[in-house]
């Protein structure tokens, strides 16, 4: 079957653009690996619009329910299915999946957000998840009385550590860089608890323990001295990788469109990726650089990551992808 859209992703991106496209009546798959995306680890979101506070588990609940009640024949749902490549044929795109499936239409909306960075250190692959944690706001209780480390030192890293310090009787800091990148005021807040140390210059190079995390080795970038910290958790804020890789054939080496706004297009074009692997898109209406395809989200290059912004992305997108489809009729 051909559907007109296939929207990959089912976190906040994805499901605004479910809705909207059931809603205009588009034929639409809906692949996701999973629904609720990135915030599902988070057990008090307070900034999604006209809901107070709700833990991500809740959010992944009624993003489905929301999907599915206007679902009807119009939207097909594939949820637990990832996609594996996405090409280019003469009528459209294919996206074939890890279930061995393949659908077709003539336009893809790329919704996949991004992960978390991965700390490279020896012991941290061994260790993950058994004392190397990835989300403050989800794990923090379980290192009560234990020391922890935080590595990376943005707003991310310094809101983690505020967050251990409920829990642990100590929380230092790693930042690999020579200055922290937190804004002033969230620095200033946490450094004033006499539990917490913030070190620059420190590369981590090891984390050990026979089954769980045991302790820490970082090096002084200036002078090369190791010291050896004996924690109990390690908490990895250094960022995150967008989930472009099974489409990163189809747009590396894509030229320039001609329609493409010049102060958007980083100074030298490489394709439609930017350096970090994120989608260019043009931001008035969420067009990739391939006639067709759309991205929203984590995954584009749209300088704030939030929620409410995939979902208004997502949301313009599918405005200009209804017009698009009516044009082709
Ligand atoms: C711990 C944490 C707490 C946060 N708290 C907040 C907050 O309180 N408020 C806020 O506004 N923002 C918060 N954010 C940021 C927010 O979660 C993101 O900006 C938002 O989730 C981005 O939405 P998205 O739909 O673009 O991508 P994502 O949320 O990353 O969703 C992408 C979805 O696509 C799926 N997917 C990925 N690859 C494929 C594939 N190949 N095939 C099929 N499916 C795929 C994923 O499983 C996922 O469901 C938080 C982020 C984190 C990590």
């Amino acid at each position: 079957m051909t559907y007109d859209l296939i929207i990959i992703g089912g976190g906040p991106a994805g499901t605004a653009a479910g809705v909207y496209a059931a809603r205009k009546r588009i034929k639409t798959v809906l692949i996701a690996k999973e629904f609720g995306g990135q915030s599902l680890v988070s057990q008090d979101i307070q900034n999604f619009i006209g809901i107070v506070s709700l833990p991500g588990l809740e959010l992944q609940e009624r993003f489905k329910k929301h999907l599915e009640a206007y679902a009807e024949d119009i939207l097909d749902i594939k949820e637990w299915e990832l996609a594996k490549s996405l090409k280019k044929s003469n009528d459209g795109f294919k996206v074939a999946t890890d279930k061995e499936n393949t659908y077709q239409a003539k336009a893809v909306l790329v919704a996949a957000g991004s992960s978390r960075r991965k700390l490279k250190a020896i012991g941290a692959d061994r260790l993950d998840n058994k004392g190397i944690s990835y989300c403050a706001s989800c794990d923090a209780p379980m290192f009560k009385g234990k020391d922890t480390v935080v590595i990376g030192g943005g707003n991310s890293g310094f809101e983690a550590a505020q967050q251990l310090l409920a829990y642990s009787p100590s929380v230092t800091l790693l930042e690999f860089g020579s200055e922290f990148k937190a804004d002033a005021l969230t620095l200033e807040q946490v450094s004033r608890d006499p539990k917490f140390k913030a070190i620059t210059g420190a590369e981590t190079i090891e984390i050990y323990g026979k089954v769980f995390v045991e302790g820490l080795k970082y090096k002084d970038r200036a002078s090369g001295k190791i010291t050896d910290l004996a924690v109990g958790g390690v908490f990895v804020e250094i960022g995150s990788i967008p989930d472009s890789n099974f489409l990163k054939d189809l747009l590396e080496s894509v030229q320039k469109p001609t329609w493409w706004v010049a102060e958007q297009t980083p100074k030298e074009w490489k394709g439609g990726l930017d350096k970090w692997g994120q989608i260019l898109v043009d931001h008035k209406t969420q067009r990739a650089a391939i006639e067709g395809m759309w991205a929203a989200g984590d995954i584009t290059d749209v300088l704030y990551k939030q929620n409410n912004i995939s979902m208004g992305d997502a949301v313009k997108a599918l405005e200009d992808i209804y017009l698009w489809l009516q044009k082709k009729k």
